[in-house]
């Protein structure tokens, strides 16, 4: 068997193009879009998410404001700057950089962020809209696991109901910004959906779960965890995990959580890392912060 590669690049790229469209007539109307991000630190990651961000904000005209903090501003300046940002009529949506430094109570953060304006559905109040499966928005990375996962379904003639219906969706990683989101949007889809976070690995059981899957979407953060053993045949594979790799001599690769080459022979799609879920992420948050100037102004997309 030889699994079809899922390409988060092209959906990527017509995802934006619908998206250019809106926020221009948005735009026309005279309608305040504008992301905003907020850094504490300078992890790499996140200055390098913020890069890809930055330049997809200036592909779509969308106005981008970036607040950085050093690594040790104190809980009150970081609450500061959401204030502040709550209050800026230029901007919709507010994208807070994980992770913050330890000495942050990231929860606290979260709850500052005006909800209106929570494009990563972090506020307890739109992480239980989401958790009721009537999301205000939908955080970025899940949105773009299920948008790959519908997009090939359509692609290969499945149907959508169907298909979700008779599957069971293994959700590897338990974060309240990826691993949860997948969960309630597998139930959003009536499928039966597992929760797997690293208990089930320490124990040795992960394959015992993973090997049940139709779909297997992982977001460990842990490179090569999923490997040919954790999969049967035919299961559909989404690897969300991003892993810098340095090889010995100094090259930095970036890898998922799946051992692609192991796994792919046996699944029936699998999204490559990079090139899967990443691109699709970008665009989402993007498409968001138009969803939340949308809504600010009193239109139902
Ligand atoms: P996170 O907050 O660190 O959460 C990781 C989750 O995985 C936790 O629930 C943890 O379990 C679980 N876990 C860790 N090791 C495990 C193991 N060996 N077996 C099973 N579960 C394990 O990370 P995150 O923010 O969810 O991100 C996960 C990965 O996705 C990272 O590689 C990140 O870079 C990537 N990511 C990619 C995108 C994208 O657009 N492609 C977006 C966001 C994140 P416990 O709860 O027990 O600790």
């Amino acid at each position: 068997m030889s699994a079809q590669i899922i390409d988060g690049r092209a959906a990527a790229r017509e995802l934006k193009a619908d998206l250019a469209t809106a926020a221009k007539e948005l735009r026309g109307d005279g309608l305040g879009i504008g992301l905003a991000t907020v850094m504490v630190g300078d992890e790499f990651s996140s200055v390098a998410y913020e890069r890809r961000l930055r330049r997809l904000a200036t592909e779509l005209d969308v106005p981008h404001l970036s607040r950085r903090l050093p690594a040790t501003a104190g809980q009150a300046s970081v609450t500061s700057v959401v204030e502040e940002l709550n209050a800026d009529p230029s901007v919709s949506g507010i994208l807070l950089f994980r992770p913050l430094p330890p000495h942050i109570d990231e929860a606290a953060v979260f709850r500052a962020i005006d909800p209106a304006k929570d494009i990563e559905a972090v506020h307890p109040e739109n992480a239980g809209l989401l958790a009721l499966g009537i999301p205000r928005f939908v955080p970025s990375t899940a949105a773009s696991v299920f948008h790959l996962l519908d997009t090939w379904l359509d692609s290969v003639g499945e149907d959508r109901a169907d298909f979700y219906h008779r599957s069971l969706i293994v959700v590897v990683g338990r974060s309240n910004n990826v691993g949860k989101p997948c969960v309630s949007l597998g139930f959003a889809r009536q499928a039966a959906v597992e929760s797997v976070d690293e208990w089930a690995s320490s124990s040795g059981g992960l394959a015992r779960h993973t090997r049940q899957a139709d779909v297997l979407v992982v977001a460990a953060g842990r490179a090569g965890l999923v490997t040919a053993e954790h999969v049967r045949d035919g299961t559909v594979v989404i690897d969300v995990g991003i892993n810098a790799l340095t090889t010995p001599d100094g090259t930095v690769h970036m890898v998922g959580d799946v051992d692609f080459d192991a796994v792919a022979p046996r699944a029936r799609a699998i999204t490559p890392v990079p090139g899967g879920v990443g691109p699709v992420t970008d665009v989402w948050l993007l498409n968001n912060t138009v969803l939340a100037a949308q809504l600010a102004a009193g239109r139902v997309p």
